[in-house]
């Protein structure tokens, strides 16, 4: 990390439904209430991704927004060196499905970036609700120890390949598929209950809340990594209103 933390907002204009946006914004004073320069680099559509930014924030999107995104970020591949340099990246919800290998939008498959061992299907009904998980723990989330809430609203069913861990497991929502889709895998039981993934440097969730806003231990856990140090250097934070937050939304 340079003087100053760069946390890269990728796509806002086709990705950031539901206030994903606001990801950034928690990484951003999260970092400054300790004293932590940062600043927001917005990627729009068309514009080429820096690789050399400390963290990435994807957010969720439209059917025909994510495909625009899917498209650019392949062709731009940025975002991709980015992460294979082992630079944290956050996606959410159409996020995940546009890292992943491929996915289902406006009724045809789409090649996805690659980042995730993830495609993605339709479900029958559409998932909205409230989700909650327990962290897996896998691979850089290992330091995570708080239960995750967000709010979820797809129809797209994510089933993970060997190469990618859920993020979580789910005890509130649907997570990333539903019975319908995970019911003839070999390895339903891991499927049914598998929330967002993990792969490399790469934490993806279908949680919008903001998640980072719901959920301040995965925003340090991506700070920490963002600066090359380990969650528990990160001086803790006494936010009231983030707690009372929490609470209010913990099933
Ligand atoms: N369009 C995708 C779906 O419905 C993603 C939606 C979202 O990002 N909230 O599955």
């Amino acid at each position: 990390m340079a003087d100053r933390l760069t946390i890269g907002l990728m796509l806002p204009d086709v990705l950031g439904t539901y206030g994903d946006d606001g990801n950034a914004l928690v990484l951003r004073q999260r970092a400054r209430l300790r004293g932590i320069d940062a600043e927001i680099h917005r990627v729009h559509l068309g514009e080429a991704v820096p690789e050399t930014l400390d963290v990435y924030c994807v957010g969720g999107g439209e059917d025909t927004a994510q495909i625009l995104a899917a498209e650019h970020l392949i062709n731009d591949g940025g975002l991709t060196r980015a992460a294979d340099a082992g630079r944290p990246v956050l996606a959410i919800c159409a996020g995940l499905q546009v890292l992943g290998e491929s996915f289902r939008a406006s009724d045809r498959v789409v090649d996805g970036v690659g980042l995730i061992d993830a495609t993605t299907a339709s479900m029958q009904i559409r998932a909205i609700g409230e989700l909650g998980s327990t962290p897996t723990r896998e691979g850089i989330t290992a330091e995570l120890t708080e239960p995750l809430t967000g709010f979820e609203n797809h129809m797209g069913a994510t089933i993970l390949g060997p190469g990618a861990q859920p993020l979580g497991t789910v005890t509130q929502g649907v997570g990333n598929a539903d019975d319908a889709a995970t019911v003839d895998l070999s390895d339903g039981e891991r499927q049914r209950y598998a929330e967002g993934a993990v792969q490399g440097s790469v934490i993806a969730t279908y949680m919008h809340g903001p998640v980072l806003a719901r959920n301040p231990q995965l925003a340090d856990l991506l700070l920490a990594k963002a600066m090359g140090i380990a969650l528990a250097e990160l001086e803790p934070l006494d936010l009231p209103a983030v707690a009372r937050l929490r609470f209010e939304r913990l099933p």
